[in-house]
């Protein structure tokens, strides 16, 4: 594929305006979708090999394997206007958290989703708890804006010990990929929404399923794997390997730490990593959980079994556990493995003999962290430039409809700025 570029080559095809965007993750693809629906066409340059940046899900064994925990949640506004979840066969957790203490558990179930789980549940949870989730629900429908950390929420909101470090610390510390919940508030309360109103789903072709529904809808686009952009210009982008392409404008859908390379102005935000562990134990010992498990005190701040939700993630006769770190200090540590898989034990109440690791991720810049709103909050166009437009975590939140939404903004932008009469 890299043969058809050539230094210069105008990739223009009759009438239509043509545009080049960077990056295949799903901000360039939603640009893409946006573009073509009004009447443009597309090349999508990407320095991988695949579809959907981070969202990419591997094969081994029969067992499917997500690039890091994530799932899709069925609230997401942007998700709705795409009309893909059918093609997907998402199936849901159900909605709430089995929460780890260090000798006992308690399942938190959302009224909104289950209400006669929550009802039979009651007995399990304290008084002080409910206390707990009136005052989360009064933040929700609150229209002031939150202009602080969550944690500091979480303070003036007096939320009790046990459901801030056993709970929403670990689940929101999961969401952010921080576990001090140093997160903006506001971020915080629009997730606490999103969780309460959908449901967190997985699809039956692992969570790159997404990615290629939306490719599937293309018609008008090319996508050029193996090609690295290292400069933008006015309408056109310099290659790794010297060759320059234009088109009638440029998007730019990176990543946060490629984007300071590319945008002037732009720097790069402290990256929140992640762990993933995938390990595997024969079947009948793990309790049918098709429910999130969160704790604090080891290394692990989430786990579920992925195949207990979506089948289709483990082979027959296997389950398929997943145990997400979180916290940068047990990240850096020599005998995570080890420790991991003890923590899994503990919290499955199975022998940590019968567990064998799969395998697992790194991921250096999962997410950046959100501290602060997104570097160019809500800008569109890059500064000092007519036709090269930016999308990505470094204008909306970093999120799969922050991704989308961004892509959309960015692509109806570069098309209604080049359009010509037809
Ligand atoms: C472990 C993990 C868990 C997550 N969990 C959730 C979750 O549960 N829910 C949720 O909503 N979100 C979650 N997210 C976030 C969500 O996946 C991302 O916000 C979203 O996928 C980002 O899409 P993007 O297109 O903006 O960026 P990316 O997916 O990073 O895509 C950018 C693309 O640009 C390419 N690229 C970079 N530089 C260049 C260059 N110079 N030339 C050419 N190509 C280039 C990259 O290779 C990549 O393919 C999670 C992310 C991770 C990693």
């Amino acid at each position: 594929m890299a043969n058809e570029l050539r230094w210069g080559i105008k990739l223009k095809s009759s009438n239509k305006p043509h545009i080049i965007v960077v990056g295949a993750g799903l901000s360039g693809l939603a640009a893409s979708l946006e573009i073509e629906r009004l009447g443009g066409s597309v090349t999508i340059l990407e320095r991988t090999e695949s579809l959907g940046g981070r969202i990419k899900t591997d094969r081994l064994n029969g067992f499917l394997l997500d690039h890091g925990f994530q799932v899709l949640l069925t609230s997401y506004p942007e998700l709705k206007q795409l009309k893909i979840s059918d093609s997907m066969n998402l199936k849901a957790f159900l909605s709430g958290a089995i929460c780890h203490r260090k000798h006992s558990t308690y399942r938190v179930i959302n009224p909104l989703r289950h209400f006669f789980r929550f009802l039979k549940n009651s007995h399990n949870i304290s008084f002080e708890t409910y206390l707990d989730f009136l005052k989360l629900a009064s933040i929700i429908y609150s229209k002031v804006p939150l202009k602080y950390s969550t944690d500091k929420l979480l303070k003036k909101k007096n939320i009790s010990f046990d459901t801030k470090h056993y709970f929403l610390e670990p689940f929101f510390g999961g969401v952010f990929l921080d576990t001090q919940l140093d997160a903006r508030a506001q971020i915080f309360v629009e997730y606490l929404r999103l969780f309460l109103y959908g449901f967190a789903t997985l699809p039956e072709q692992g969570m790159q399923a997404l990615p290629r529904a939306i490719y599937n809808k293309l018609k008008n686009t090319r996508i050029l794997f193996h090609q690295e952009v290292k400069e933008v210009g006015e309408g056109s982008v310099l290659l790794a390997d010297g060759d320059q392409i234009s088109g009638d404008a440029v998007i730019v859908a990176v990543d946060n730490p490629a984007y300071k390379a590319l945008v002037k102005g732009s720097w790069a935000i402290e990256s929140k990593s992640v762990r993933c562990f995938y390990f595997s134990a024969p079947k009948g010992h793990i309790k049918n959980s098709p429910f999130l498990h969160v704790g604090n005190g080891g290394p692990i701040s989430n786990l579920c079994i992925p195949n207990h939700i979506q089948p289709s993630y483990a082979p027959k006769g296997f389950d398929l556990i997943s145990a997400t770190v979180v916290s940068q200090d047990w990240q850096e540590k020599n005998d995570l493995q080890k420790v991991v898989g003890e923590n899994v034990s503990s919290w499955l109440s199975i022998p940590k003999d019968i567990l064998s690791l799969v395998k697992s991720y790194y991921i250096k810049h999962a997410l950046p962290f959100q501290k602060t709103p997104p570097m160019l909050d809500n800008e569109v166009k890059m500064k000092g430039f007519e036709t090269v437009f930016l999308a990505g975590e470094i204008v909306q939140p970093p999120s799969i409809n922050g991704a989308l939404v961004s892509g959309r903004k960015a692509g109806k932008a570069a098309l209604l700025a080049v359009k010509r009469p037809l």
